[in-house]
């Protein structure tokens, strides 16, 4: 479907002229009063109604034209982190802000307006980019444990200072694999945005976990690795500190989950070497198989955490979502909310785990 699109690809075009002079706000976030959940949208002048229609979209640059080669020379700010490849004065790693960012910090912290009897707010915030040099090796899964277990410490580091900051309430980061899974250049990066904001699908979680822990005095995550563990049949993959399931109740086909097995409330936790080094193992050897067994297909995959202020978030576990992009969301979908997984969790657990890395 040619109208997914990716943000860097959107706020580009639509920011193009609007960051010489007064760097406006470049998004506002509205409030649904009846579901109570945040939107955002880009604001400001730039996309005529007409740049939506549907036409093929453009992915893979060539290494000329990639933004991403020297992210310095295509009009991106100073990296906030570099990595070195080892004994090497090349990088291998470095985060900018997005040049075309869906919050930015600029400006006032959050200001509340009233529209009749809608809420918004200035989309302030921040809106990074992970940016691994090599152009070929556009896979994650092409990548060794030790290379993922830098990125995993960049995605740390950014985080923890990112939760230092004032006004942000959540930290997301998330990681798109082909275009249509919202990706629009084909060089490896990941993305992290700080928002002023608890988002929907983390707000019902964690009303949920934090539910059950008021009933039960349990955490609904424990409760799920430990059933999970012992019935075997959805386990894909498991080392001393993490382990990669197929969720019971997948809205994917082929989706993955991959939990640290210790009770962790936030990604922050994770700040030993070796569990870094675990994750990446798991992380890694849950996207070698998507690659080997479904032929490299497009997916996306976010880490969910307790928000960083505004509360006692202990009753809740982090932990990755890796979603393959196996459908799109029709009528069905748009109209319930509901969606449809094509395949048994079980039966895409058992073909998953024959795979050999
Ligand atoms: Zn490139
Ligand atoms: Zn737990």
């Amino acid at each position: 479907m040619s109208n997914i699109r990716c943000l860097y690809c959107v706020l580009r075009k639509k920011q193009n002229k609007r960051f010489s002079k007064t760097k406006p706000s470049v998004s506002e976030l509205r409030r649904d009063i009846v579901s109570g959940d945040w939107v955002v949208i880009a604001t400001g002048r730039g996309k005529r109604p007409d740049a939506f229609k549907s036409k093929p979209a453009s992915f893979f640059h060539s290494r000329n034209t990639c933004p991403f080669e020297d992210p310095q020379s295509s009009g991106h700010e100073q990296p906030m982190l570099k990595y070195f490849k080892p004994q090497s004065n090349d990088w291998f790693l470095q985060v900018v802000p997005n040049k075309f960012p869906a919050f930015m910090s600029k400006g006032v912290c959050q200001v509340f307006g009233k529209v009749g009897p809608y809420t918004t707010t200035n989309g302030y915030g921040f809106h990074e980019l992970f940016i691994l040099e090599d152009h070929k090796r556009y896979a994650l899964s092409l990548y060794s444990k030790d290379e993922l277990a830098e990125l995993v410490r960049a995605y740390h580091e950014r985080f923890s200072a990112l939760s230092e900051e004032d006004c942000i309430q959540y930290i997301t980061i998330f990681h798109n694999h082909g275009r249509e899974a919202g990706s629009s250049i084909g060089h490896p990066h990941s993305q992290l945005i700080a928002m002023p904001v608890v988002p929907p699908d983390v707000s019902g979680s964690l009303n949920g976990s934090k539910r059950h822990f008021h009933e039960t005095g349990q955490c609904v995550h424990c409760l799920m690795i430990e059933f999970e563990r012992k019935e075997k049949i959805r386990i894909i993959f498991e080392n001393d500190a993490f382990v990669v399931f197929a969720p019971f109740v997948s809205r994917a086909a082929f989706e993955m989950r991959i939990f640290p097995k210790k009770h962790q409330s936030s990604f922050k936790f994770l700040s030993e070497k070796e569990d870094r080094l675990h994750l990446a193992e798991a992380l890694r050897t849950a996207l070698i198989k998507l690659y080997k067994g479904l032929n490299d297909p497009p997916f996306n995959f976010f880490i969910h955490t307790a928000p960083v202020a505004g509360g006692e978030y202990d009753h809740y576990h982090w932990h990755i979502e890796v979603v393959p992009k196996t459908s799109v969301w029709a009528g069905f979908e748009l109209g319930t909310g509901i969606e449809i997984s094509a395949i048994e969790p079980e039966k895409a657990a058992k073909f998953l785990r024959k795979i050999k890395i």
